[in-house]
């Protein structure tokens, strides 16, 4: 499909590409000290003790599982209205997930009452995810956790480089998981990163991450060791030094990034007050300063989605959903316990629509956006 406005854009310059250069010329592309620069830089910008890179979010939210013991008979609380790989990295760890409501349809991340409606004697965690970079309420969320002696992962693919209190999104927890897919904030292709502040949980991470070694390669190369003992039934889920070095060029232009969306979302709110009044736009007063991901809009109860996502990829808009719930697929349907339903979660799902939101989306494109959205919604009203 030839979309005049894509759902969203990679933004690399000659730096990402001399980055790369650099790496395949050194002859040494496995996990070694351009992995270790990223990390460090990683760690030092969101102000965490330590920051362990792997191959991809969903390998670090499984690790983060591992790390914090959770396995056969404990439940994690979720959201349903996330990415699968939020839940699925309960179950690969043999734990059960349940499922929480979000709060309303100004604020999709994790309702605290529904958590608190969730936890039984089984609860062992929490896995909060910042949807499009909006901040989980984790002031109350830390204290019920701490009351009830829980673990707080954060699912941070959504939170790269977003702020509440001062306080990185991802560093609130025990474990934070960033991702760095090609759709992310900052991206390696696939990659991704653990942060956390114990030490204790920082070693699991890195022994988990390579088949449960005690030294790497790397390390036996400079010949910092010479074998290694085996500790743990760990995993390949090493990120490699190509990646790190487009990760590093990456985190130092995130920042920048960031206040291009937010300048972008201005220019949709704007917009689409005056074009598109029946729409609703959520996250419009949020604490924190959101990385801004995605930018998510609710249609009107009882519009037909597919019809307006149609008349938009008629005028080559590319649009999207976050998220259709996860409880409602087949490889979910009544596994879980979900007593009364996520009625809010489903409400908003039903009347998500993504729009396109990427650094380097000019006013121009935007208010074509914006008014590609009133004729749609009026075209889809008519049908
Ligand atoms: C992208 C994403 C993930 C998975 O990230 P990968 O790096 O692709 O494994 C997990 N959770 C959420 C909310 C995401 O958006």
């Amino acid at each position: 499909m030839d979309w005049r406005i894509p759902l969203g854009a990679i933004d690399f310059g000659v730096e990402e590409e001399a980055a790369v250069l650099d790496v395949l010329r050194s002859r040494w592309l496995t996990m070694g000290g351009v992995t270790q620069a990223f990390e460090s830089e990683f760690a030092a910008s969101v102000g965490a003790r330590h920051a362990i890179a792997v191959s991809n979010a969903t390998a670090a939210l499984h690790l983060a599982c591992l790390a914090c013991g959770l396995g056969a008979g404990d439940e994690v609380i979720v959201p349903s209205l996330s990415f699968v790989a939020t839940a699925n990295a309960v179950r690969y760890v043999g734990a059960t997930p349940v499922f929480a409501d979000i709060t309303s349809e100004d604020d999709l991340t994790l309702s605290v009452e529904s958590i608190r409606r969730c936890l039984t004697p089984q609860t062992r965690a929490i896995i909060v995810m910042h949807y499009g970079g909006y901040a989980c309420d984790m002031t109350a969320i830390l204290s019920l956790a701490q009351e009830r002696d829980l673990f707080v992962i954060e699912d941070a693919a959504h939170a790269d480089g977003s702020i509440l209190e001062g306080r990185a999104l991802g560093t609130w927890g025990q474990v934070g998981c960033y991702s760095f897919f090609s759709n992310k904030n900052m991206t390696t292709g696939e990659g991704g990163m653990l942060v956390t502040n114990d030490d204790g949980l920082a070693e699991r991470l890195r022994i988990l991450r390579s088949h449960g070694m005690t030294s790497l390669t790397w390390q036996r190369h400079q010949g910092h060791a010479w074998s290694y003992d085996v500790t743990a039934v760990g995993y390949n889920y090493r990120i490699d030094e190509i990646r790190s070095a487009i990760g590093r060029v990456q985190l130092t232009k995130l920042e920048h990034f960031n206040v291009q969306r937010a300048q972008i979302v201005n220019w949709y709110n704007e917009y689409l007050q005056e074009l598109a009044p029946s729409l609703h736009i959520p996250f419009r007063s949020h604490p924190g300063e959101s990385c801004h991901h995605i930018f998510p809009v609710l249609l009107p109860v009882g519009g037909d989605r597919p019809s307006f996502m149609e008349a938009m990829k008629a005028q080559r808009i590319q649009t999207s959903i976050h998220y259709p719930p996860i409880h409602t697929f087949s490889a979910y349907q009544g596994l879980y316990p979900m007593d009364g339903g996520l009625p809010v979660t489903e409400g908003v799902s039903r009347r998500e629509v993504t729009l396109p939101l990427y650094p380097g989306l000019t006013q121009d494109e935007v208010l074509f956006v914006a008014q590609a959205v009133q004729r749609a919604l009026h075209e889809s009203a008519n049908d």
